[in-house]
């Protein structure tokens, strides 16, 4: 378990929320009483707003507590879709009836929620996916798979990884050299048909390129890559940056000047660090159960850089390998998104080396 200096998403996020509750909650108390007329004298007003303020720090720390103890805490948005109820059916939310014989509400694809249309633009984002209505496990979106399964991380990722640490790390081109198709194909449709119980040992499949092979497909097969869309940005900017800076202190070294030799060892350092810090930035983009599947990955892919001499796979070739696999560019053109890829590649070569700090 790498060390988590740097606390992530989940903590966070709570603390914050917290403190917003708390103050909004006294703010809006504050202001009331400010404009209304009858306003109670100081002297009364003071011991109730401690006590209240009190009360109410008391009450949302006791929820945040409750909620905190039931693991993994990881949001999720319903996902609604127009519904035709067949005989009466009442809304969920509002508690009134879904008038209309057809398209009469909205019904939560993962979890079956049903309310009205207006009523789901209002509903808390706290679906929790059923696996009655959760059939798939490739190509499901990955907070409503761990959700559904009440896991930590996707289960194709856990039995893959422990799979290839078990009798991989050594194997030489692993993740490189690709299995039959087929074979990988049959990997999927078992965790599709028997999520957790899908069999993937020696004894069905020898090949751990074949086990490889069906956890690529497994992140490219996901409708929201790893790396989000709505992250991607901030990702490729902090790898970006590293790689355009190069250049700079190539030059400068080969200008052979002391100072400006030792300026470029003293930047080297900083950009460094600055880096480590856009990454870790852009880490907090990302939802809860993405990184911490993330995080999971990169433990993994380190372990398999410390087998290089046998596997002869180094960062660099990982990075290769997990790329293009791990994120999309969101609708670039060709062009743009070919240029994307050595960033990619960059992008998982840093997130393995700096694996230790960054989680
Ligand atoms: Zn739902
Ligand atoms: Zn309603």
């Amino acid at each position: 378990m790498p060390s988590s200096e740097w606390c992530l998403v989940p903590k966070g996020q709570a603390e914050v929320k917290e403190q917003g509750m708390v103050a909004s909650a006294l703010g809006v108390r504050r202001k009331m009483m400010m404009m209304s007329p009858q306003k109670p004298p100081a002297a009364l007003w003071q011991p109730i707003k401690i006590f209240a303020c009190s009360q109410l720090t008391s009450l949302v720390r006791r929820a945040t507590l409750k909620e905190s103890q039931r693991t993994p805490k990881y949001e999720k948005v319903h996902n609604f879709k127009v519904h035709t109820f067949r005989g009466p059916h009442w809304c969920e939310y509002c508690a009134n009836f879904m008038w209309g014989l057809i398209a009469q509400g909205v019904k939560c694809a993962d979890c079956g929620l049903n309310v009205h249309k207006q009523c789901s633009r209002v509903v808390p984002d706290d679906c929790k996916p059923d696996l009655k209505h959760v059939k798939k496990v490739f190509s499901c979106d990955l907070t409503t798979l761990v959700k559904a399964h009440d896991a930590q991380r996707p289960m194709v990722v856990d039995m893959c990884i422990r799979e290839i640490e078990e009798r991989g790390l050594k194997s030489e081109g692993l993740y490189r050299i690709s299995g039959f198709s087929e074979l990988i194909e049959d990997v999927k449709l078992a965790f599709d048909r028997d999520g957790e119980k899908a069999d993937i040992s020696v004894n069905t499949y020898e090949d751990i390129n074949v086990i490889t092979g069906a956890l690529k497909l497994y992140f490219r097969d996901l409708p929201i890559p790893l790396i989000t869309y709505d992250a991607y940005p901030r990702f490729l900017e902090a790898a970006s940056e590293s790689l355009n800076r190069t250049p700079i202190t190539a030059f400068s070294l080969r200008v052979n000047v002391l100072i400006s030799s030792m300026c470029s060892i003293i930047s080297e350092l900083t950009d460094a660090d600055e880096r480590l810090e856009a990454l870790h930035e852009a880490l907090k983009l990302l939802p809860p159960a993405h990184c911490e599947t993330l995080r999971y990955l990169m433990a993994h892919l380190k372990k398999v850089t410390q087998n290089e001499k046998d596997n002869l796979m180094n960062a660099e070739n990982l990075g290769i390998v997990f790329g293009p696999t791990l994120m999309r560019a969101p609708d670039l053109d060709a062009m743009t998104a070919l240029n994307d890829v050595r960033y990619q590649r960059q992008l998982v070569e840093l997130l393995i080396r700096n694996e230790d700090v960054l989680f």
